[in-house]
Protein backbone atom coordinates (compact mmCIF):
# COMPACT_ATOMS: atom_id res chain seq x y z
CA UNK A 1 0.00 0.00 0.00
CA UNK A 2 1.60 3.42 -0.59
CA UNK A 3 0.31 5.97 1.54
CA UNK A 4 -1.69 9.10 0.30
CA UNK A 5 0.51 12.03 -0.14
CA UNK A 6 -0.15 15.22 2.01
CA UNK A 7 -0.59 18.46 0.24
CA UNK A 8 2.51 19.69 1.65
CA UNK A 9 5.18 21.91 -0.46
CA UNK A 10 9.04 20.35 -1.19
CA UNK A 11 11.03 20.74 1.41
CA UNK A 12 14.09 23.32 -0.20
CA UNK A 13 17.46 22.38 0.43
CA UNK A 14 18.34 24.91 3.05
CA UNK A 15 15.79 23.69 5.07
CA UNK A 16 16.86 20.37 5.09
CA UNK A 17 20.43 22.22 5.98
CA UNK A 18 18.70 23.57 8.84
CA UNK A 19 17.43 20.38 10.25
CA UNK A 20 20.65 18.67 9.72
CA UNK A 21 22.49 21.30 11.37
CA UNK A 22 20.16 20.58 14.45
CA UNK A 23 21.89 17.25 15.18
CA UNK A 24 25.08 17.37 12.85
CA UNK A 25 25.91 15.85 9.62
CA UNK A 26 27.06 12.54 11.08
CA UNK A 27 23.12 11.85 12.17
CA UNK A 28 21.42 13.85 8.95
CA UNK A 29 20.80 10.54 6.69
CA UNK A 30 20.44 12.02 3.43
CA UNK A 31 21.78 8.92 1.38
CA UNK A 32 19.03 7.36 -0.46
CA UNK A 33 20.51 4.00 0.14
CA UNK A 34 20.43 4.76 3.96
CA UNK A 35 17.54 6.37 4.20
CA UNK A 36 15.68 3.21 2.70
CA UNK A 37 15.13 1.17 6.12
CA UNK A 38 13.29 4.14 7.43
CA UNK A 39 10.94 4.12 4.87
CA UNK A 40 9.47 0.61 5.03
CA UNK A 41 7.85 -1.78 7.49
CA UNK A 42 8.04 -5.54 8.45
CA UNK A 43 5.07 -6.52 6.75
CA UNK A 44 5.72 -4.16 2.97
CA UNK A 45 2.35 -3.04 3.35
CA UNK A 46 3.85 0.94 3.36
CA UNK A 47 6.07 2.44 1.79
CA UNK A 48 7.25 6.31 2.39
CA UNK A 49 9.59 8.85 0.86
CA UNK A 50 11.78 10.94 2.91
CA UNK A 51 14.69 13.61 2.17
CA UNK A 52 16.02 13.32 5.56
CA UNK A 53 16.14 11.09 8.66
CA UNK A 54 17.72 12.79 11.78
CA UNK A 55 18.53 11.29 14.41
CA UNK A 56 19.40 13.22 17.35
CA UNK A 57 21.11 12.43 21.06
CA UNK A 58 19.26 14.41 23.06
CA UNK A 59 15.48 15.78 24.10
CA UNK A 60 16.93 19.43 23.52
CA UNK A 61 17.32 18.32 20.07
CA UNK A 62 14.70 16.66 19.58
CA UNK A 63 13.08 19.88 21.06
CA UNK A 64 14.70 21.90 18.60
CA UNK A 65 13.63 19.81 15.39
CA UNK A 66 10.15 20.31 16.90
CA UNK A 67 10.73 23.71 17.15
CA UNK A 68 11.90 24.38 13.83
CA UNK A 69 9.36 22.01 12.36
CA UNK A 70 6.60 23.85 13.52
CA UNK A 71 7.67 26.98 12.82
CA UNK A 72 8.39 26.00 9.21
CA UNK A 73 5.08 23.54 9.16
CA UNK A 74 6.68 20.35 8.38
CA UNK A 75 5.38 17.37 9.38
CA UNK A 76 7.63 15.06 11.25
CA UNK A 77 7.42 11.58 11.65
CA UNK A 78 8.73 10.16 14.79
CA UNK A 79 10.51 6.41 14.72
CA UNK A 80 11.52 4.36 17.05
CA UNK A 81 12.78 0.20 16.42
CA UNK A 82 10.12 0.38 13.14
CA UNK A 83 8.60 -2.64 14.61
CA UNK A 84 4.77 -0.98 14.15
CA UNK A 85 2.61 -3.46 12.60
CA UNK A 86 0.37 -0.12 11.15
CA UNK A 87 2.91 1.60 9.46
CA UNK A 88 2.70 4.71 12.01
CA UNK A 89 6.04 5.18 11.81
CA UNK A 90 6.29 5.13 7.95
CA UNK A 91 6.32 8.49 6.28
CA UNK A 92 3.80 9.25 3.50
CA UNK A 93 4.99 9.18 -0.10
CA UNK A 94 4.94 12.83 -0.59
CA UNK A 95 8.29 13.23 0.17
CA UNK A 96 7.88 16.44 2.28
CA UNK A 97 7.81 14.60 5.89
CA UNK A 98 11.25 14.50 7.92
CA UNK A 99 11.61 11.25 9.81
CA UNK A 100 13.14 11.69 13.33
CA UNK A 101 14.40 8.28 14.55
CA UNK A 102 14.88 8.30 18.43
CA UNK A 103 17.09 5.08 18.55
CA UNK A 104 20.25 7.09 19.60
CA UNK A 105 18.58 8.13 23.03
CA UNK A 106 19.48 4.32 24.02
CA UNK A 107 20.80 5.58 27.79
CA UNK A 108 18.88 4.06 31.00
CA UNK A 109 19.22 6.92 33.41
CA UNK A 110 18.46 4.93 36.40
CA UNK A 111 17.28 1.84 37.49
CA UNK A 112 15.57 1.70 41.42
CA UNK A 113 15.06 -1.44 42.91
CA UNK A 114 13.87 0.23 45.78
CA UNK A 115 11.17 2.69 44.35
CA UNK A 116 10.31 -0.35 41.89
CA UNK A 117 10.93 1.83 39.06
CA UNK A 118 13.38 2.52 35.94
CA UNK A 119 13.74 5.86 34.03
CA UNK A 120 14.57 4.71 30.46
CA UNK A 121 15.09 6.98 27.14
CA UNK A 122 12.66 6.27 24.54
CA UNK A 123 15.48 4.62 22.42
CA UNK A 124 16.46 1.83 24.37
CA UNK A 125 15.56 -1.44 23.07
CA UNK A 126 12.79 -3.28 24.99
CA UNK A 127 15.35 -6.23 25.79
CA UNK A 128 17.98 -4.48 27.22
CA UNK A 129 15.35 -2.59 29.64
CA UNK A 130 14.39 -5.87 30.55
CA UNK A 131 18.08 -6.74 31.04
CA UNK A 132 18.61 -3.69 33.02
CA UNK A 133 15.97 -4.80 35.15
CA UNK A 134 17.27 -8.48 36.21
CA UNK A 135 20.71 -7.00 36.93
CA UNK A 136 19.25 -5.54 39.26
CA UNK A 137 16.93 -8.17 40.61
CA UNK A 138 13.82 -6.99 39.15
CA UNK A 139 11.19 -7.62 36.80
CA UNK A 140 10.27 -5.07 33.61
CA UNK A 141 7.39 -7.46 32.84
CA UNK A 142 6.68 -5.99 29.45
CA UNK A 143 7.26 -8.52 26.48
CA UNK A 144 6.52 -9.32 22.73
CA UNK A 145 8.47 -10.89 20.06
CA UNK A 146 9.88 -7.85 18.82
CA UNK A 147 11.32 -7.13 21.96
CA UNK A 148 15.21 -7.38 20.22
CA UNK A 149 14.25 -4.41 17.73
CA UNK A 150 11.41 -2.43 19.23
CA UNK A 151 12.20 0.43 21.87
CA UNK A 152 10.74 1.78 25.07
CA UNK A 153 9.53 5.29 23.33
CA UNK A 154 7.63 3.17 20.79
CA UNK A 155 6.26 0.83 23.58
CA UNK A 156 4.27 3.82 24.74
CA UNK A 157 3.34 5.21 21.85
CA UNK A 158 1.63 2.52 20.65
CA UNK A 159 0.56 1.62 24.38
CA UNK A 160 1.96 -1.76 23.60
CA UNK A 161 0.58 -5.41 25.25
CA UNK A 162 2.57 -8.64 24.41
CA UNK A 163 2.04 -11.89 26.38
CA UNK A 164 2.12 -10.79 30.04
CA UNK A 165 -0.77 -8.15 29.79
CA UNK A 166 -3.00 -10.81 32.00
CA UNK A 167 -0.95 -10.15 35.37
CA UNK A 168 1.10 -6.91 34.38
CA UNK A 169 -1.72 -4.97 32.31
CA UNK A 170 -0.39 -3.20 28.70
CA UNK A 171 2.43 -0.86 28.68
CA UNK A 172 -0.48 2.14 30.02
CA UNK A 173 -0.42 0.49 33.39
CA UNK A 174 3.68 0.38 33.23
CA UNK A 175 4.25 3.92 33.06
CA UNK A 176 4.56 6.01 36.25
CA UNK A 177 5.85 9.38 34.27
CA UNK A 178 7.27 10.81 30.81
CA UNK A 179 9.22 13.32 29.20
CA UNK A 180 7.73 14.50 25.89
CA UNK A 181 8.65 16.71 23.63
CA UNK A 182 5.46 18.60 22.43
CA UNK A 183 5.27 20.25 18.75
CA UNK A 184 5.85 23.64 20.09
CA UNK A 185 9.22 22.51 21.00
CA UNK A 186 8.35 22.61 24.45
CA UNK A 187 9.29 19.54 26.48
CA UNK A 188 7.12 18.45 29.38
CA UNK A 189 8.98 16.90 32.17
CA UNK A 190 6.65 14.43 33.58
CA UNK A 191 9.52 12.03 34.87
CA UNK A 192 7.57 11.14 38.11
CA UNK A 193 7.90 7.64 39.66
CA UNK A 194 5.12 8.15 42.12
CA UNK A 195 2.54 5.58 42.79
CA UNK A 196 0.13 8.36 43.78
CA UNK A 197 -0.54 11.97 42.50
CA UNK A 198 -4.31 13.39 42.16
CA UNK A 199 -3.14 16.63 41.01
CA UNK A 200 -5.70 17.43 38.04
CA UNK A 201 -5.17 15.89 34.72
CA UNK A 202 -3.29 12.89 34.25
CA UNK A 203 -1.59 14.02 31.07
CA UNK A 204 1.29 11.16 30.62
CA UNK A 205 -1.62 8.96 29.28
CA UNK A 206 -2.59 11.53 26.66
CA UNK A 207 0.58 10.23 25.08
CA UNK A 208 0.31 6.78 25.58
CA UNK A 209 -0.87 4.89 22.51
CA UNK A 210 -1.08 8.29 20.78
CA UNK A 211 1.54 6.65 18.25
CA UNK A 212 3.43 10.04 17.65
CA UNK A 213 0.35 11.99 17.38
CA UNK A 214 0.24 14.12 19.95
CA UNK A 215 3.83 14.91 20.95
CA UNK A 216 7.58 13.18 21.04
CA UNK A 217 8.31 10.85 23.87
CA UNK A 218 11.81 10.86 24.96
CA UNK A 219 11.66 9.05 28.35
CA UNK A 220 9.67 7.37 30.62
CA UNK A 221 9.74 5.88 33.82
CA UNK A 222 8.48 2.54 34.74
CA UNK A 223 7.65 -0.02 36.90
CA UNK A 224 9.48 -2.60 38.08
CA UNK A 225 8.12 -5.78 40.08
CA UNK A 226 10.07 -8.65 41.94
CA UNK A 227 11.27 -11.08 39.60
CA UNK A 228 9.83 -14.31 40.37
CA UNK A 229 11.54 -16.83 42.18
CA UNK A 230 10.09 -19.67 39.97
CA UNK A 231 8.17 -19.87 36.72
CA UNK A 232 6.28 -22.50 35.33
CA UNK A 233 5.91 -23.12 31.56
CA UNK A 234 3.50 -25.81 30.19
CA UNK A 235 2.52 -26.53 26.57
CA UNK A 236 -1.01 -28.60 26.21
CA UNK A 237 -2.59 -29.66 23.44
CA UNK A 238 -6.60 -29.91 23.33
CA UNK A 239 -9.49 -30.13 20.75
CA UNK A 240 -11.13 -26.77 21.12
CA UNK A 241 -11.05 -22.95 22.01
CA UNK A 242 -14.00 -24.02 24.25
CA UNK A 243 -11.35 -26.65 25.84
CA UNK A 244 -9.19 -23.99 25.97
CA UNK A 245 -11.29 -21.01 27.29
CA UNK A 246 -12.55 -23.52 30.24
CA UNK A 247 -8.75 -24.83 31.31
CA UNK A 248 -8.46 -20.06 31.51
CA UNK A 249 -11.16 -20.31 33.57
CA UNK A 250 -9.60 -23.62 35.80
CA UNK A 251 -6.31 -22.47 35.46
CA UNK A 252 -7.00 -18.80 37.29
CA UNK A 253 -9.03 -20.86 40.05
CA UNK A 254 -6.11 -22.23 40.79
CA UNK A 255 -2.99 -20.01 40.13
CA UNK A 256 -4.93 -16.61 40.54
CA UNK A 257 -2.52 -13.18 39.51
CA UNK A 258 0.00 -16.37 39.38
CA UNK A 259 -0.88 -17.35 36.01
CA UNK A 260 1.30 -14.67 33.51
CA UNK A 261 0.38 -16.08 30.21
CA UNK A 262 -2.36 -17.69 28.51
CA UNK A 263 -1.81 -18.08 24.59
CA UNK A 264 -3.40 -19.83 21.82
CA UNK A 265 -2.29 -21.25 18.74
CA UNK A 266 -3.73 -23.50 16.40
CA UNK A 267 -2.25 -26.73 14.85
CA UNK A 268 -1.84 -24.57 11.44
CA UNK A 269 0.13 -22.33 13.07
CA UNK A 270 2.20 -25.05 15.24
CA UNK A 271 2.83 -26.61 11.36
CA UNK A 272 4.20 -23.38 9.74
CA UNK A 273 6.36 -22.86 12.42
CA UNK A 274 7.57 -26.58 12.23
CA UNK A 275 8.17 -25.81 8.49
CA UNK A 276 9.84 -22.51 8.57
CA UNK A 277 11.37 -21.66 11.98
CA UNK A 278 14.76 -23.49 12.30
CA UNK A 279 15.30 -24.75 15.61
CA UNK A 280 11.91 -25.76 16.40
CA UNK A 281 10.38 -29.46 16.87
CA UNK A 282 7.18 -30.74 17.59
CA UNK A 283 6.33 -29.98 21.11
CA UNK A 284 4.12 -33.22 21.49
CA UNK A 285 4.46 -36.56 20.19
CA UNK A 286 0.53 -36.24 18.80
CA UNK A 287 -1.02 -34.25 16.81
CA UNK A 288 -3.60 -31.35 18.35
CA UNK A 289 -6.32 -28.90 16.87
CA UNK A 290 -5.26 -26.32 19.22
CA UNK A 291 -2.42 -25.54 21.77
CA UNK A 292 -2.20 -23.29 25.16
CA UNK A 293 0.61 -21.99 26.20
CA UNK A 294 0.79 -21.58 29.97
CA UNK A 295 3.15 -19.67 32.56
CA UNK A 296 2.94 -19.14 36.45
CA UNK A 297 5.07 -17.14 38.32
CA UNK A 298 5.59 -17.44 41.89
CA UNK A 299 7.30 -14.66 43.67
CA UNK A 300 6.98 -17.28 47.01
CA UNK A 301 9.34 -20.02 46.40
CA UNK A 302 11.08 -22.13 43.87
CA UNK A 303 8.58 -24.89 43.99
CA UNK A 304 5.19 -23.24 43.99
CA UNK A 305 5.23 -22.46 39.84
CA UNK A 306 5.76 -25.92 39.34
CA UNK A 307 3.61 -27.08 42.06
CA UNK A 308 0.81 -24.63 40.35
CA UNK A 309 1.30 -25.70 36.79
CA UNK A 310 1.09 -29.42 38.32
CA UNK A 311 -2.07 -28.75 39.75
CA UNK A 312 -3.62 -27.30 36.75
CA UNK A 313 -2.56 -30.29 35.05
CA UNK A 314 -4.96 -32.29 36.92
CA UNK A 315 -7.66 -30.83 37.80
CA UNK A 316 -8.21 -30.04 33.71
CA UNK A 317 -6.97 -33.44 32.67
CA UNK A 318 -9.94 -34.71 35.37
CA UNK A 319 -12.19 -32.06 33.58
CA UNK A 320 -11.25 -33.83 30.50
CA UNK A 321 -9.83 -30.56 28.71
CA UNK A 322 -6.34 -31.83 28.12
CA UNK A 323 -5.48 -34.14 25.35
CA UNK A 324 -1.37 -34.14 26.00
CA UNK A 325 0.76 -31.64 27.65
CA UNK A 326 4.30 -30.64 28.60
CA UNK A 327 5.67 -28.88 31.48
CA UNK A 328 9.25 -27.41 30.68
CA UNK A 329 11.44 -29.04 33.36
CA UNK A 330 14.12 -26.93 32.33
CA UNK A 331 14.91 -23.19 31.44
CA UNK A 332 15.65 -24.18 27.59
CA UNK A 333 12.58 -26.13 27.72
CA UNK A 334 10.81 -23.67 28.48
CA UNK A 335 12.57 -21.38 25.68
CA UNK A 336 12.22 -23.52 23.26
CA UNK A 337 8.33 -24.04 24.19
CA UNK A 338 7.97 -19.55 23.82
CA UNK A 339 10.69 -20.05 20.51
CA UNK A 340 7.68 -21.71 19.22
CA UNK A 341 4.94 -19.06 20.14
CA UNK A 342 7.34 -15.98 19.43
CA UNK A 343 8.07 -16.89 15.50
CA UNK A 344 4.52 -17.54 14.63
CA UNK A 345 3.81 -14.09 13.84
CA UNK A 346 7.02 -14.37 10.95
CA UNK A 347 6.34 -17.69 10.03
CA UNK A 348 3.46 -16.83 7.88
CA UNK A 349 5.15 -14.99 5.41
CA UNK A 350 6.87 -18.47 4.15
CA UNK A 351 3.31 -19.65 3.03
CA UNK A 352 2.02 -16.86 0.58
CA UNK A 353 0.44 -13.23 1.79
CA UNK A 354 -1.99 -13.16 5.11
CA UNK A 355 -4.35 -10.78 5.51
CA UNK A 356 -4.14 -10.07 9.37
CA UNK A 357 -6.68 -8.77 12.17
CA UNK A 358 -5.40 -7.61 15.92
CA UNK A 359 -8.87 -7.78 17.46
CA UNK A 360 -10.42 -7.95 21.07
CA UNK A 361 -13.48 -9.09 22.14
CA UNK A 362 -14.77 -10.37 25.67
CA UNK A 363 -12.90 -13.38 26.66
CA UNK A 364 -15.74 -15.58 26.74
CA UNK A 365 -16.60 -14.81 22.78
CA UNK A 366 -13.75 -15.44 21.49
CA UNK A 367 -14.95 -19.26 20.41
CA UNK A 368 -17.57 -17.75 18.90
CA UNK A 369 -15.00 -15.19 17.24
CA UNK A 370 -13.18 -18.10 15.74
CA UNK A 371 -16.03 -20.35 14.65
CA UNK A 372 -17.86 -17.05 12.96
CA UNK A 373 -15.13 -15.42 11.25
CA UNK A 374 -13.44 -18.92 9.99
CA UNK A 375 -16.79 -19.83 8.36
CA UNK A 376 -17.50 -16.21 7.17
CA UNK A 377 -14.35 -16.22 5.29
CA UNK A 378 -14.35 -19.55 4.42
CA UNK A 379 -17.42 -19.10 2.62
CA UNK A 380 -15.84 -15.91 0.49
CA UNK A 381 -12.41 -17.87 -0.23
CA UNK A 382 -12.91 -21.61 0.24
CA UNK A 383 -9.74 -23.07 0.43
CA UNK A 384 -8.73 -19.55 2.55
CA UNK A 385 -6.03 -21.29 5.87
CA UNK A 386 -7.02 -19.15 9.06
CA UNK A 387 -4.40 -18.87 11.50
CA UNK A 388 -5.80 -17.40 14.65
CA UNK A 389 -3.34 -16.98 17.55
CA UNK A 390 -2.49 -14.87 20.53
CA UNK A 391 -3.25 -13.76 24.22
CA UNK A 392 -6.69 -15.63 24.97
CA UNK A 393 -6.53 -14.92 28.39
CA UNK A 394 -6.67 -11.00 27.16
CA UNK A 395 -9.56 -11.40 24.56
CA UNK A 396 -7.00 -10.51 21.97
CA UNK A 397 -6.33 -12.46 18.82
CA UNK A 398 -4.34 -12.01 15.91
CA UNK A 399 -6.88 -13.59 13.80
CA UNK A 400 -4.67 -14.00 10.39
CA UNK A 401 -6.18 -15.96 7.45
CA UNK A 402 -3.26 -17.50 5.32
CA UNK A 403 -3.67 -17.32 1.06
CA UNK A 404 -4.58 -20.86 -0.01
CA UNK A 405 -1.37 -22.80 -1.40
CA UNK A 406 -2.48 -22.14 -5.21
CA UNK A 407 -3.47 -18.90 -5.32
CA UNK A 408 -1.84 -15.96 -6.83
CA UNK A 409 -0.60 -13.38 -3.43
CA UNK A 410 -1.84 -10.30 -5.49
CA UNK A 411 -4.80 -11.76 -5.84
CA UNK A 412 -5.63 -12.79 -2.34
CA UNK A 413 -4.39 -9.46 -0.90
CA UNK A 414 -6.61 -7.43 -3.25
CA UNK A 415 -9.29 -8.83 -0.76
CA UNK A 416 -7.85 -7.64 2.33
CA UNK A 417 -10.82 -5.43 2.46
CA UNK A 418 -13.18 -7.18 2.12
CA UNK A 419 -11.94 -9.79 4.19
CA UNK A 420 -11.36 -7.11 6.92
CA UNK A 421 -15.02 -6.11 6.73
CA UNK A 422 -16.68 -9.67 6.86
CA UNK A 423 -14.10 -9.95 10.11
CA UNK A 424 -14.83 -6.44 12.15
CA UNK A 425 -18.26 -6.88 11.59
CA UNK A 426 -18.84 -10.34 13.78
CA UNK A 427 -16.17 -8.51 16.05
CA UNK A 428 -18.49 -5.53 16.42
CA UNK A 429 -21.37 -7.39 17.08
CA UNK A 430 -19.64 -9.48 20.21
CA UNK A 431 -18.54 -5.71 21.15
CA UNK A 432 -14.76 -5.81 20.64
CA UNK A 433 -12.10 -3.47 19.25
CA UNK A 434 -10.81 -3.69 15.73
CA UNK A 435 -7.02 -2.77 17.40
CA UNK A 436 -6.57 -4.84 20.21
CA UNK A 437 -3.15 -4.13 21.01
CA UNK A 438 -0.92 -2.37 17.54
CA UNK A 439 -2.94 0.46 17.02
CA UNK A 440 -4.75 2.71 14.26
CA UNK A 441 -1.60 4.23 12.53
CA UNK A 442 -2.12 4.18 8.68
CA UNK A 443 -3.73 0.75 8.13
CA UNK A 444 -6.63 0.97 10.16
CA UNK A 445 -7.13 4.82 9.93
CA UNK A 446 -10.39 4.85 7.42
CA UNK A 447 -11.97 2.24 9.43
CA UNK A 448 -12.13 4.67 13.09
CA UNK A 449 -15.49 6.54 12.46
CA UNK A 450 -17.06 3.59 12.11
CA UNK A 451 -16.42 1.92 14.71
CA UNK A 452 -15.62 4.58 17.44
CA UNK A 453 -18.31 6.78 18.94
CA UNK A 454 -18.70 10.27 17.21
CA UNK A 455 -18.59 12.43 20.62
CA UNK A 456 -15.14 10.24 21.34
CA UNK A 457 -14.04 11.35 17.98
CA UNK A 458 -14.36 14.37 18.20
CA UNK A 459 -12.75 14.77 21.34
CA UNK A 460 -9.67 13.47 20.01
CA UNK A 461 -9.42 15.60 17.46
CA UNK A 462 -10.24 18.49 19.64
CA UNK A 463 -7.23 17.28 21.64
CA UNK A 464 -4.72 16.77 18.86
CA UNK A 465 -6.20 20.55 17.68
CA UNK A 466 -4.84 21.49 21.28
CA UNK A 467 -1.75 19.85 21.30
CA UNK A 468 -0.42 20.10 18.14
CA UNK A 469 -2.35 23.08 16.05
CA UNK A 470 -0.42 23.01 13.57
CA UNK A 471 -0.91 19.41 12.33
CA UNK A 472 2.79 18.63 11.98
CA UNK A 473 3.19 15.86 14.65
CA UNK A 474 2.69 12.10 11.78
CA UNK A 475 0.18 13.93 9.78
CA UNK A 476 -2.47 10.86 8.45
CA UNK A 477 -1.98 8.40 11.37
CA UNK A 478 -5.03 7.71 13.77
CA UNK A 479 -6.71 10.44 12.93
C1 LIG B 1 7.18 -10.06 15.50
C2 LIG B 1 6.37 -8.95 16.12
C3 LIG B 1 5.60 -9.22 17.26
C4 LIG B 1 4.84 -8.20 17.84
N1 LIG B 1 4.11 -8.49 18.95
C5 LIG B 1 3.40 -7.52 19.53
C6 LIG B 1 2.64 -7.80 20.71
O1 LIG B 1 2.58 -8.92 21.20
N2 LIG B 1 1.97 -6.76 21.27
C7 LIG B 1 2.00 -5.50 20.75
O2 LIG B 1 1.37 -4.61 21.31
N3 LIG B 1 2.70 -5.22 19.64
C8 LIG B 1 3.39 -6.18 19.02
N4 LIG B 1 4.11 -5.90 17.89
C9 LIG B 1 4.07 -4.54 17.33
C10 LIG B 1 5.25 -3.63 17.75
O3 LIG B 1 6.34 -4.37 18.13
C11 LIG B 1 4.83 -2.70 18.86
O4 LIG B 1 3.84 -1.85 18.39
C12 LIG B 1 5.99 -1.86 19.44
O5 LIG B 1 5.54 -1.24 20.62
C13 LIG B 1 6.49 -0.78 18.48
O6 LIG B 1 7.71 -0.25 18.97
P1 LIG B 1 8.79 0.39 17.97
O7 LIG B 1 9.88 0.97 18.80
O8 LIG B 1 9.20 -0.58 16.95
O9 LIG B 1 7.94 1.56 17.32
P2 LIG B 1 7.84 2.01 15.80
O10 LIG B 1 7.38 0.89 14.97
O11 LIG B 1 9.08 2.67 15.37
O12 LIG B 1 6.68 3.10 15.92
C14 LIG B 1 5.37 2.74 16.25
C15 LIG B 1 4.51 4.00 16.43
O13 LIG B 1 4.97 4.74 17.55
C16 LIG B 1 5.42 6.05 17.15
N5 LIG B 1 6.63 6.32 17.91
C17 LIG B 1 7.75 5.57 17.97
N6 LIG B 1 8.62 6.09 18.85
C18 LIG B 1 8.04 7.21 19.34
C19 LIG B 1 8.42 8.19 20.30
N7 LIG B 1 9.59 8.12 20.94
N8 LIG B 1 7.56 9.20 20.55
C20 LIG B 1 6.37 9.29 19.92
N9 LIG B 1 5.95 8.39 19.03
C21 LIG B 1 6.78 7.36 18.75
C22 LIG B 1 5.61 5.96 15.64
O14 LIG B 1 5.42 7.23 15.03
C23 LIG B 1 4.55 4.96 15.25
O15 LIG B 1 3.31 5.59 15.13
C24 LIG B 1 4.85 -6.90 17.27
C25 LIG B 1 5.62 -6.63 16.14
C26 LIG B 1 6.38 -7.64 15.56
C27 LIG B 1 7.20 -7.33 14.35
Amino acid sequence: MDTPPTPSAPLSAALIDRFASIVGTAYAVREPNDIAPYLVERRDLFHGRTPIVLRPGSADEVAAIARLANETRTPIVPQGGNTGLVGGQVPDNSGTEVVVSLSRLDKIRSVDPEADAMIAEAGVVLADAQAAAEAADRLLPLSLAAEGSCEIGGNVATNAGGTAVLAYGNTRDLVLGLEVVLASGEVWNGLRTLRKDNTGYDLKNLFIGSEGTLGIITAAALKLFPRPRSVGTALIGLASPEAALALLHRARAIAGHALTSFELMSRLGIDFVLSHLPGSRDPLATRHEWYVLLEVSSGRSDGEARDLVEAIFVDASEAGLIEDGVRAETVEQARAIWHIRHGLPDVQAFEGGSIKHDVSVPVAAVPELIARGSERVRAMIPAIRPVPFGHLGDGNIHFNFTQPPEMDKAAFLGRWQEVNAAVHEIVGELGGSISAEHGIGQLKRSLLPRFKDAVELDLMRKIKATLDPNGILNPGKVL
